[in-house]
């Protein structure tokens, strides 16, 4: 469905009209048709407004897309596959996507992680076979894991609340601090420091609890060592326990289309091969947008960029309309490490050594937690890792929708060095099948590190590289030239690491989508609270949009009101809506100070 979303309509508003008016085009523009962008756009819907969604690709989704890239029949994820942050985000609960269409399914199993000589470490949907087969390996292991499986359950609603919504959470802090009580509170500060190795040193024995863990904190590029990854690991095992890792029936993409049903149904409007090239910004204002094809649209409230933050504040703002003191911190902005990903049609279902990886959605790849500091480590010093850590997805598993019966749709993606100034592997083993990997990733960059995935899942699945039907890959340049935001294959809009996140996402002293520019909001994966699809940063977003516009209508309706109950003839709702209060700029620069 989502394909058919090319349109020159007009945006109306929920309540059927239709056309121009003197405030602008339409009441708010958002950039990029992502998660983000589509869930501030239908709040914006829900609150009235005429809504124009421009998206630079031929569809919408940005990284939640769906296609047959690999052979006919076989629906590959582009990007993002398992959601088990949509499934506990409020602001898509909110949305009631059901209504239009979306089904989510699961695998039998949420995750294995296969290990050379041990059992798999694996999550079950049900918690007493999870905690079983980690007191198999390790005794004691079973009871920690249940306790913090608890710990998780306490607080998780709260939690989540807090971190999805915007920075300062104060009511989901409160009930979260109630709901912990003052020793839980330190216990979850705590966790939010500690490195994910400490945390599995201190409670578990086995290899396999441990991987378990770390495989979580590494979706996001935190290494075993780093502040956060702890409490990120934790929040990803707690939440693949208690509710799964879901996919939608159909593909990732029925995601988006659910999305656009649902906006379209309120007015708003998707246009797709619509770049934007700037944000037009008047007397420190954002009126409005100039596409690539030339055309400018005014916008009467607000404009919503699910965009890179870089890219909008240096190119499509200009730094003629931002503050030194926003200039300066730019630059610092750190993306995160590049990916690398495959998309396979099989012949057959994965051979598995390990039978407990068969019905698994998510399957990881490391040898032991030593390993995935070895790759960490090699990431940091921008080599091409030896023995990469993979995330590989069962899709067909999942969800059997996805490819003829029998068969399996599957992918596998790693992290690799935004910028490569080395490839070990290539020097150590070179007696082997290895070329080097330069990090230009041509075809024959491409071709080689393609060959070293397969030759990984191989050797925990012998017979793979002989069920592949055909393979698509997705190199760093692909993945940013299939969607802007996705620079240099970081798909997170930027790290995901302590010093990035709240009030330091993108840059010191933000955490709101708020932006010097006065009427435009930063919705996409770079505003707090980050990477993954939860529609939390596009909500945010348009509730800030939202709550500014009601605030400039202050000094208007009560003037209104004041001249009403003299009895003068009431202000028309179309010279409310125009006149800019006085008061209005010392609003907006009240919330945007931190930011400048
Ligand atoms: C390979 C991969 C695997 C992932 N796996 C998962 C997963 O399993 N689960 C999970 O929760 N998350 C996953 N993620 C992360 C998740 O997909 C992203 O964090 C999320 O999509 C961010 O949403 P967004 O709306 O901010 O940005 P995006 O989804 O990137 O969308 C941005 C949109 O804006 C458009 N755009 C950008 N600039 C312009 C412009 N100037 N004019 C017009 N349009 C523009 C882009 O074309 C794009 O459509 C994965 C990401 C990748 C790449």
């Amino acid at each position: 469905m989502t394909a058919g979303v090319v349109t020159t309509e007009t945006p109306r508003r929920g309540t059927g009209r239709t056309g121009r008016d003197d405030r602008g085009d339409v009441d708010a523009v958002v950039i990029g048709a992502g998660p983000n962008g589509l869930v501030a756009a239908n709040l914006l819907a829900d609150a009235g407004w005429r809504v124009l969604v421009l998206e630079a690709e031929a569809t919408p989704g940005g990284a939640v897309r769906t296609a047959e890239v690999t052979a006919p029949g076989f629906r590959n994820d582009l990007f993002s596959a398992f959601y088990p942050l949509a499934a506990a985000s409020p602001a898509l609960a909110d949305l009631r996507l059901e209504d239009h269409g979306l089904t989510w399914t699961q695998a039998p199993t949420v995750l294995a992680h296969p290990l050379p000589g041990r059992t798999a470490a694996v999550l079950h949907r049900d918690i007493d076979r999870t905690v079983a087969a980690l007191e198999a390996a390790h005794p004691g292991d079973g009871d920690a894991y249940r306790m913090e499986d608890a710990r998780f359950r306490r607080v998780s609603d709260p939690m989540l609340d807090s971190l999805l919504r915007p920075f300062p959470p104060v009511r989901s802090g409160v009930r979260l601090a109630l709901r912990a009580g003052t020793s839980g509170v330190r216990e979850l500060a705590r966790l939010s420091l500690v490195p994910m190795r400490r945390y599995v040193e201190e409670r578990f024995g086995s290899e396999q609890a441990a991987v378990l863990y770390a495989g979580m904190a590494l979706h996001a590029d935190l290494t075993p060592e780093s502040a956060g990854s702890a409490l990120f690991g934790w929040l990803l095992t707690g939440l693949g326990q208690q509710r799964g890792f879901p996919v939608p029936v159909g593909g990732a993409g029925r995601l988006t289309d659910a999305l656009v049903d649902r906006l379209t149904a309120r007015g708003g409007v998707v246009r797709c091969s619509a770049r934007v090239v700037q944000v037009l910004v008047r007397e420190g204002r954002a009126v409005g947008v100039r596409t690539a094809d030339g055309d400018e649209i005014g916008v009467g409230r607000a404009v919503l960029a699910d965009t890179d933050a870089s890219k909008l504040l240096l190119n499509l703002v200009g730094p003629q309309h931002l503050p030194a003191s926003t200039l300066a911190r730019v630059p610092r902005i750190q993306r995160g490490g590049a990916t690398f990903k495959v998309d396979w049609a099989l012949s057959s279902p994965v051979p598995w050594d390990d039978a407990a990886a068969h019905g698994a959605g998510t399957v990881h790849l490391a040898d032991s937690l030593d390993q995935l500091t070895v790759t960490a480590s090699e990431l940091s010093r921008h080599l091409v890792p030896t023995e990469p850590f993979l995330l590989v997805g069962q899709m067909t598993t999942a969800d059997p929708t996805r490819s003829p019966a029998g068969t399996e749709s599957m992918w596998a993606y790693t992290h690799v060095p935004q910028e490569v100034r080395g490839d070990p592997t290539s020097d150590r083993d070179a007696g082997l099948h290895r070329q080097q990997v330069r990090g230009v990733w041509d075809d024959d960059d491409c071709e080689e590190f393609a060959a070293r995935i397969e030759a990984r899942i191989e050797r925990v699945a012998p017979g793979f590289r002989s069920r592949i039907l055909a393979r698509h890959v997705l190199s760093p340049r692909t993945l940013e030239r299939m969607d802007a935001n996705l620079v240099g294959g970081d798909i997170n809009g930027g790290t995901a690491q302590l010093h990035q996140q709240l009030v330091f996402r993108p840059v010191a002293g933000w955490a709101r989508p708020e932006t010097p520019v006065r009427g435009l909001y930063l919705a996409s994966a770079s505003a707090h609270p980050g990477g993954g699809v939860h529609g939390a940063c596009g909500a945010n977003a348009a509730r800030a949009a939202i709550a500014h516009h009601r605030w400039s209508l202050r000094p208007v309706l009560a003037l209104a009101t004041h001249r009403r109950q003299r009895g003068s003839s009431s202000i028309s709702p179309t010279i409310a809506a125009t006149v800019r209060p006085a008061g209005q700029p010392e609003i907006d620069r009240a919330i945007d100070t931190p930011n400048g």
